[in-house]
């Protein structure tokens, strides 16, 4: 006997008769003797609309109302989730966030979870019981709750598989595994029977969302055992593991792209210590995660130009607090685009082979499509380019990388 977290994401419970699939399916893994904790998002399309909503009442809304909103989609998918168990024979109860109760901190819209109490879901479990708790939410220090950031119910999935020691933690969703990039826009896409927690990071936030980073680096620290699969078909997934010495073969082993993506430069800033720690640190103070940065002489002297890169939704804030801070920095103009997505490739063996850089750029070249900005990490280089060459770029590099599948 296991113990087992299944999470289903938002397509596979996007209906009524989706959710009565799933039922079923848990109730096979019931059946086989083990105990399962479920864990759902909700419908697909909900969030969408239940932020947009949020939107349209407010743009500069309360974060902790925001959250009240987007986490209402799971807390119709537990309790249809838990109806449709019962009524195919299965011991089943719905547990909101609150009632667990996973604990988060208090930065509502993109929370971390600090504690999951198991007590009351082990005495549970231990009945036969299936747990079917919600994704992506939690509760504050406040008794407010809380949301875990977009695509969130991974995290939930692991975290919770870490908090009651389960025995693995099976993410079912709408494809069956991990792919060498998205197969909706590289149809050559290969399914990796195996990635690294490395890679699997790296590629996920570089835009992957077949698993939300955090999920992944808390599985990496937990030494959470994951999976990727279908929740529509069985067929193998993709383990995601540790590193092993005989896996540098491939130069790249995935590719991803980001779209929420905005490029900013400042023209002629002031080139004095301090400048980069101001304007950063106020973007920091705001919240805005800055990916990418480089930094060049200005054609005036005692002047540099900064550009960086912002998620494409935090574009008009970036702006504002930059504009509060400017006497500071003393900036002749700024520009900005949203139009620009980040290509990433990813790959361990880059440690130990030279040469990444060398094809993906010479890649690039050959097609035309000029590169904005540059960053690197050991096992992965990014680059920033017009988003109108998404699909070029990736296919082309996914060519260049052999990976496309025979
Ligand atoms: P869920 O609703 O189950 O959480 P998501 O839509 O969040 O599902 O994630 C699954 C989607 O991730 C797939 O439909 C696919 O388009 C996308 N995706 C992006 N990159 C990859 C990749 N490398 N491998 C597999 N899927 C990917
Ligand atoms: N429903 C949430 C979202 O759409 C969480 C999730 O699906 O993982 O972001
Ligand atoms: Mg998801």
């Amino acid at each position: 006997m296991a113990r087992i977290v299944q999470k289903f994401g938002g397509t596979s419970v996007g209906t009524v008769e989706r959710i009565k699939i799933v039922a079923e399916k848990v109730k096979a893994t019931v059946e086989q003797g083990h105990q399962v904790a479920v864990v759902v998002s909700a419908m697909a399309g909900t969030t969408n609309q239940l932020v947009a909503w949020t939107k349209e009442c407010g743009i500069l809304h309360d974060a902790r109302e925001y959250d009240t909103v987007v986490a209402a989609g799971e807390q119709i998918t537990v309790g249809l989730l838990a109806i449709a168990l019962q009524n195919i024979g299965v011991d089943a109860r719905s547990w909101l966030g609150w009632q667990v109760p996973i604990y988060s901190d208090d930065t509502h819209g993109s929370a971390r979870i600090e504690r999951i109490e198991t007590e009351n879901l082990i005495a549970r479990l231990e009945q036969g019981q299936v747990a079917v708790v919600a994704g992506f939410q939690g509760v504050g220090p406040n008794q407010r709750i809380s949301t875990l950031g977009r695509g969130g119910s991974d995290t939930s999935a692991v975290a919770l598989a870490a908090a009651l020691d389960a025995d693995r933690c099976d993410i079912l969703t709408d494809v069956d595994g991990v792919y060498t990039c998205d197969p909706r826009v590289v149809p050559k896409a290969r399914k990796l029977d195996v990635i690294t927690f490395e890679e699997m990071l790296e590629l996920a936030s570089g835009g992957a969302k077949v698993l939300q980073t955090r999920s992944v680096a808390m599985a990496m620290r937990h030494g959470v055992k994951l999976q990727v699969l279908s929740s529509f078909e069985d067929l193998p997934g993709t383990m995601v593991i540790e590193e092993k010495p005989d896996m540098e073969k491939n130069k790249v082993n995935g590719i991803a792209f980001s779209v929420d993506e905005a490029k900013v430069t400042l023209v002629a800033i002031e080139d004095a210590p301090g400048v980069a720690a101001t304007l950063f640190g106020a973007l920091a103070d705001a919240n805005i995660n800055v990916d990418m940065i480089v930094q060049t002489a200005a054609s005036a002297p005692g002047k540099t130009d900064i550009t960086f890169s912002v998620p494409g939704s935090e574009l008009e804030r970036s702006q504002k607090v930059i504009a509060d801070i400017g006497d500071a920095l003393r900036y002749q103009d700024i520009i900005t685009s949203a139009d620009v997505c980040k290509v990433s490739v990813v790959g361990v063996a880059m440690r130990s082979q030279p040469g990444v850089a060398k094809t993906m750029f010479a890649t690039l070249a050959e097609k035309g499509i000029n590169i904005e900005v540059i960053s690197t990490s050991e096992i992965k280089i990014s680059v920033l380019i017009a988003s109108a060459y998404k699909e070029l770029a990736v296919r082309s590099l996914h060519t260049a990388f052999g990976l496309d599948v025979d």
